[in-house]
This record gives C-alpha cells, sequence and structure tokens, in this order.
C-alpha cells in the first residue's frame, strides 16, 4: 500500500442513495450497503484508500435524532488521525440539520467533512447518487501544492455544488439541485473540473480537534403567520420546557406588534428564555432597525439571527445551551461567527 494515499472513512447513516423500492407496497426503505458498492465501482477507481462504517439500523432522514449527531461526531472524533478525510451518506431531508450540527460539535477542523446524499437511489437508470458520492469522495480527499486538505471544514456536496454546511438548506424536494446556500457562494463547482472558491473556504485549524457532545434540545421554533392566535404563541414562547425559541419572522426580522404578542415576547424574555429572530425569506438578513416592527422585537431583547439558516440557529442553540454559559455569554456567541456561519 502507498502510504502517500489518501485515506477516506466512508460513513453510510441510510437515504434515498442506498434505499429499494420494497415489497409489496413499493415504498422506499433503506437497503443494505453491498448495493452502494456494487452500483458505483468507480470507488475502487481512487487513488485513495476507502474505508467503510455503516450505520445499524440504517435511517430515513427524517429519522434523526441529535443522538445520531454525537454518534457521528464521535466516530470522526476517534478515527480522526486514521483518516486525511470524511464522507458521510445521508438522507437529504436533514442533512442541512446534521451538517450544521457537526459544525459546531467537531471544533478545529482540520480536514473534510462532506455529506452527500441523493435524490434517486443510486441502483436507479438516471441517480443522481454516483456523481455525488464520486465527486464527495474526490473533494475530500483534495490536498493543496502544500499537501494540506483543501476543504478543512463541513460541508454538503449536492448537485454539482458543494456547500458550507452550515449556511445550506434543502430548497427542492424533487430537482437534482436539492441544496442552496442562499448567503453564501458555493466554496465549489465541479463541472469538468471542481473549482475551488479558496478565498471563500475555512482555513484549516492548527490546534487539535476539539469535540462538544453534549447537545442540549430544549429549544422551540416559533413561525410567525398572519392570523397565529396568543394560545399558540404562548403555549410556545413560555413552554416550560423551553430555553430558547427560534423566531421566524416577515422580512428584515418583522413581527406582529400587538400588545399581546409583545406582552409575551416581553414575559418570556423577562423569564430569562434566549428569543432569536430569523427571517423566514429564503435570502438576506435580519436588520431590526429598519421598521417599528423589528425595533419592538428588539427592545423585548430578542436577539438577532442575522442571515442564518433556521437549521444552522437551531444546532447552535443545542450547542451553546449544553456549554454551561450564562446567557449574555450565549447571546454574545449568537452574534459572533463560530464556524463561518
Ligand atoms: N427521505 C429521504 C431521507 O432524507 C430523502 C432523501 O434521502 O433524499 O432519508
Amino acid at each position: 500500500m502507498n502510504s502517500n494515499r489518501s485515506s477516506i472513512l466512508l460513513i453510510y447513516t441510510g437515504g434515498t442513495i442506498g434505499m429499494k423500492a420494497d415489497a409489496p407496497d413499493g415504498v422506499l426503505r433503506p437497503f443494505d450497503f453491498s448495493q452502494i458498492l456494487s452500483e458505483v465501482p468507480e470507488l475502487g477507481k481512487f487513488a485513495c484508500r476507502i474505508d467503510y462504517e455503516v450505520f445499524s439500523p440504517l435511517i430515513d432522514s427524517s429519522d434523526v435524532e441529535p443522538g445520531m449527531w454525537q454518534k457521528l461526531s464521535s466516530i470522526i472524533y476517534g478515527r480522526y488521525d486514521e483518516y486525511d478525510g470524511f464522507v458521510i451518506l445521508h438522507g437529504t431531508d436533514t442533512m442541512a440539520y446534521s451538517a450544521s450540527a457537526l459544525s459546531f460539535m467537531l471544533e478545529n477542523l482540520s480536514k473534510p467533512v462532506i455529506f452527500t446524499g441523493s435524490q434517486l437511489p443510486v441502483g436507479a437508470p438516471r441517480t443522481d447518487g454516483k456523481e455525488n458520492l464520486v465527486s464527495a469522495v474526490e473533494i475530500a480527499a483534495a490536498k493543496d501544492a502544500n499537501g494540506r486538505a483543501r476543504v478543512p471544514e463541513v460541508a454538503i456536496y449536492f448537485g454539482s455544488k458543494l456547500l458550507r454546511g452550515n449556511r445550506a438548506t434543502k430548497v427542492n424536494s424533487e430537482s437534482f439541485e436539492a441544496f442552496d446556500s442562499p448567503n453564501l457562494e458555493p466554496l465549489a463547482q465541479a463541472g469538468i473540473n471542481i473549482r475551488y472558491n479558496d478565498k471563500l473556504i475555512l482555513p484549516a485549524a492548527q490546534a487539535p480537534l476539539k469535540l462538544h457532545n453534549e447537545l442540549d434540545t430544549r429549544v422551540s421554533i416559533l413561525k410567525i403567520h398572519p392570523g397565529i392566535t396568543p394560545g399558540v404563541v404562548r403555549n410556545i414562547l413560555l413552554g416550560k420546557d423551553t430555553r430558547a425559541v427560534i423566531i421566524e419572522t416577515y422580512g428584515a426580522g418583522n413581527a406582529p406588534s400587538s400588545d399581546w404578542f409583545l406582552d409575551l415576547v416581553n414575559r418570556a424574555s423577562n423569564e430569562g428564555k434566549i428569543l432569536v429572530n430569523v427571517t423566514q425569506c429564503f435570502a438576506g438578513t435580519v436588520d431590526m432597525s429598519i421598521y417599528a416592527n423589528g425595533k419592538c422585537m428588539e427592545n423585548s431583547g430578542v436577539v438577532s439571527g442575522r442571515d442564518s439558516t433556521t437549521e444552522c440557529m437551531l444546532a447552535k442553540l443545542f450547542h451553546l445551551l449544553a456549554a454551561g454559559l450564562d446567557n449574555n455569554t450565549i447571546k454574545q456567541r449568537l452574534s459572533e461567527s463560530l464556524r463561518g456561519e
């Protein structure tokens, strides 16, 4: 074996890429890993060693729970020195949540952690799974002229684009271009060559990898909409088991200015809940200083989530709430970029 060859750990968690239409109802269910290996012989053509870790049970990613992120990050942390990069095969439905979570759980990355999957099973004639998998492996193994990892961060490779994991969101349930990161250009674009956007890619950390495996999931999401009722808002904002609420607002961070709504926001804030404002818009940022309705939120102690996706904010809150920090420090960290988010 050539010791200069890159080595990749491919972790298979489930998702459409490895699914098969099952009898008797013909619906897609996770199948075993051998199907992927036999359908993608190209994996054997790489000048790198690929080892495999297969989850049991394999899951549809709509069954993902934070425990799965703890398992994934522990595997990567435990085997970090053995490999040059990691590829995670994952269902698309919650891939952006998982990629966001791992970006916070793995601090000081100097190696790639690339999520990918597909819209069609790898055994289907028009599958997008092969290209996604093969390019993800190539990206995970890519080195610069000095032999350092080209993409030392958590990213999603899908539909010819490499996106920062904690900036990405699933945007299409059927197109092969299922993901986008509306507030950040792709980190790379694959065509005949893979063109890396080196200016955007995070530098490799010099410090040793640190695992943050604790997560506090006492976070709720309140999506504002016309006709929302005081009862619904009260239940979410003042929920006994809730430590933080992501408020998905309109446009630049606006919400109703009615007394009952602002009273509830104030009460939650005074009870020590952390309230974060994230826009429902696909792209753009929260700026609560533009409109009076946004200013009311800011005056009630709501923190701006700026241009964060909801997926990223949820993962960041799970991470920060578990870190034993006081509320002021958590609010401060929410306004800083910890992992390029
Ligand atoms: N339901 C599937 C999953 O997320 C969808 C996919 O993989 O594309 O596991």
